[in-house]
């Protein structure tokens, strides 16, 4: 349950709920507004059925919550949440791009592409260094090697950094390089990762499981928060279902409901949920217009030739062409890019 108190309630009684509230073996969870404090409270809550909290001293008034997430519900904190990465963000009035490739190839290739979508609009630079695939005869990607690569990339074109870790090794690595790291779809219920990721200290794109609901994302959502670490976004980029002429379908309803549920931003990746290039700018412009904060696309200096995903990457030219038509549907969400 959350307890909203009166507008400008005084630190004292504040203070005095969260004191009746943990006298109880409670946990509470603060979130302090530019006027309103709302107090969250987690455990047994029939413990405080005879402390009469309503008529507290400026409390205003006790809301049930239902959903088993806390800190990433809506409810709890009302307010958008806008979270730094680098030198950008994610959230608030911007659409954040991000782009690059699956996985981290060479140095060349690495910086090539870096290059090439900073001219087109992005702001973080993705490239797999860890890669999660289906079989273990494919590429896996450079490890720490492809780290630095992406380390180099950020110092040359200022781009911040984003790359998925798939173990606690990776995490370690990762906390030396890039600004961000990212939790993969088949990862989304490794609870292990998600705590280690909560305590990496780094802001965590959470993307969306390969069969997961909303609920159960948001869950996942609420360990690496629960570890201290608020800097979370979700990505949505498709599920499966009986359809197979794409990779996966594209959710696009997870974008309205997560906004109603949640103050978490999210991004799209129509990349990974078409698994087809032509596909790629036409369900962009539809995250957009359904409120998405940012897009996830993935780019190569030559797809035909890439050791992952190549039939989804965008060229160079295709990239620059998406980011130009975006332009119109950013401006009529509101949105500067
Ligand atoms: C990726 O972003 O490279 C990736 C593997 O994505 P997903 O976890 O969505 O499949
Ligand atoms: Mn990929």
């Amino acid at each position: 349950m959350i307890i909203v108190m009166k507008p400008n309630a005084p630190q004292a009684s504040i203070e005095n709920v969260i004191r009746i509230i943990e006298s109880k073996g409670l946990e509470t969870h603060l979130s302090i507004g530019k006027e309103v404090t709302i107090i969250g409270v987690v455990g047994d809550k029939s413990k405080l059925q005879t402390e009469n909290l309503e008529i507290a001293p400026d409390v205003d008034k006790i809301v049930p919550v239902t959903e088993s997430y806390k800190l990433s519900n809506k409810k709890f904190h009302p307010e958008p949440s806008v979270i730094k990465v680098g030198n950008t963000q994610i959230g608030g009035n911007t659409l954040t791009i991000m782009a690059g490739p699956c996985a981290v190839e060479t140095e060349k290739q690495l910086l090539s592409i870096a290059h090439a979508v900073k001219a087109s609009g992005a702001t973080i630079v993705r490239g797999g260094a860890y890669k999660p695939r289906t079989s273990p005869y494919s590429f896996q990607g450079l490890e720490e090697e492809g780290l630095r690569y992406m380390q180099k990339a950020k110092e040359e074109t200022g781009l911040a950094t984003i790359c998925e870790v798939t173990s606690l090794d990776a995490i370690n690595a990762a906390v030396k390089y890039v600004d961000m790291i990212q939790i993969g779809a088949r990862n989304m219920q490794n609870f292990y990762l998600l705590k280690e990721a909560g305590k990496s200290g780094l802001p965590v794109l959470l993307k969306r499981g390969l069969a997961a609901t909303i609920d159960e994302w948001l869950n996942a959502a609420e360990y690496i928060i629960a570890e201290g670490n608020p800097n979370v976004v979700l990505c949505e980029r498709g599920i499966r279902t009986f359809e197979t002429t794409t990779r996966n379908t594209l959710d696009i309803s997870a974008v309205p409901v997560i906004k109603e549920r949640s103050h978490l931003p999210i991004i799209v990746d129509p990349s990974h949920a078409t698994g087809v290039r032509a596909y790629v700018k036409p369900l962009a412009k539809s995250a957009i217009a359904a409120g998405a904060d940012g897009l996830m696309i993935e780019v190569h200096n030559d797809p035909a030739r890439a050791l992952s995903d190549g039939p989804q990457s965008l060229t160079f030219d295709q990239f620059h062409e998406l980011s130009n038509e975006i332009r119109p549907y950013a401006t009529l969400s509101g949105r500067t890019f």
